[in-house]
């Protein structure tokens, strides 16, 4: 296998959560865990304890919170959350392709009022002094551009339901996520592997839309059957729990939030020491902590520089096409040892140009 896996998602996962994986493929209390009922106890056990940790890591048991993994990606959740909670009009933050997706299935429901857009720069930023209007059903917006590798680093203050897409930082660092009343997240970038979406909601701001919601678009009618209104995506979910136990056995989401400014300081310091390359991102304190995006002064260099990383074990380091250049994707799963090996393969890089 491959040592060091900077893949944008799906990412790398933990070994031993691998390991417990392909064991219960084997034998989950004497069946597979691929042919297990959704509604047997065993599995409803797995569903509740990733509820209740995916609550736990946000601080947010008891609170008035529902947790739900359903199947349908984040790209699903674009369209769910015009659909349950946009009367006459929502805003929207644009920065970047996944927000300019959120948005255009949103119009489908009522008026999208953009308050900003970092779209004529490429989004090598994330754009300053936006107002958000009080007369709007929600506000919508994305903490962590993994494309471009810019990250909201504070949370908006608001006076409307705020409403996130942290598919690629959930669960990377704190935030005061009691300010929010919507938050999902698709699993493939920092939970799990692809096939569930993790959506968590403040039940009360549901039900205010007097449009009617097909079933499989209802939060509603997910929360009421504890997300078993259909079948569920069984192994995806639960090597997402899987992952969540994991992630506090390690200590949760303050040990991983240092460990994980640890590595993106150490490669952000290596891009702006090193006179070959260059950050993508204009603003510094836009910087993702998840994605850091870099290219080449000389791209003519590229496969000099594409063979030494290759040569050292390195996965999935390419740019997104809409970007170009390199990708470092350093999700929770990621080991400081891997960030390391990146920086001393441009270090050699670097001797040898
Ligand atoms: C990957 C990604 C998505 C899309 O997720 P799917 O599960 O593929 O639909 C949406 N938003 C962000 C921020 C992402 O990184």
């Amino acid at each position: 296998m491959l040592k060091h896996n900077f893949s944008a998602g799906p990412c790398v996962l933990p070994q031993e959560v691998f390991q417990k994986a392909a064991q219960a493929v084997l034998n989950f209390n004497d069946l597979s865990i691929l042919e297990i009922s959704h509604r047997s106890k065993d599995f409803v056990a797995v569903m509740e304890k990733a509820q209740q940790l995916a609550l736990e890591h946000l601080g947010l048991e008891n609170k008035g919170y529902k947790a739900l993994f359903l199947g349908g990606g984040a790209s699903m959740q674009f369209l769910m959350v015009a659909y349950n909670l946009m009367e006459n009009k929502a805003a929207y933050l644009n920065t970047g392709t996944w927000s300019a997706k959120a948005i255009k299935e949103a119009k489908m429901f009522g008026e999208v009022i953009e308050v900003a857009s970092s779209a004529n720069e490429n989004y090598n930023h994330i754009p300053k002094g936006y107002v958000i209007p009080e007369d709007v059903d929600y506000f919508h917006f994305q903490t962590n551009n993994t494309i471009f590798g810019t990250q909201i680093q504070y949370t908006p203050d608001v006076s409307v339901p705020l409403v996130c897409d942290m598919s690629s930082d959930i669960f990377s660092r704190k935030r005061d996520f009691a300010k929010y009343d919507l938050i999902y997240a698709g699993a493939q970038k920092n939970m799990g592997p692809a096939g569930t979406t993790l959506i968590v909601v403040k039940e009360d701001i549901l039900g205010q839309v007097s449009r009617q919601i097909p079933s499989m678009l209802d939060y509603r009618v997910h929360i009421s059957k504890d997300s078993m209104f259909n079948t569920p995506p069984v192994f995806p979910i639960y090597v997402s729990m899987l992952t969540l136990e994991w992630l506090k056995d390690n200590g949760g989401v303050e040990a991983i939030e240092s460990l994980n400014n640890k590595k993106a300081s150490l490669i952000y310091n290596e891009i702006d020491r090193n006179e070959l390359f260059q950050g993508f991102v204009t603003d510094k304190e836009d910087r993702s902590a998840m994605n850091a995006t870099f290219v080449l002064k000389d791209e003519s260099m590229a496969p000099q520089f594409d063979q030494l990383w290759k040569d050292a074990g390195i996965n999935g380091l390419n740019g997104h096409r809409s970007v170009g250049g390199y990708r470092a994707s350093m999700y929770n799963a990621l080991s400081l040892e891997s960030v390391e090996t990146l920086v001393q393969v441009m270090q050699e890089f670097e001797q040898k140009a």
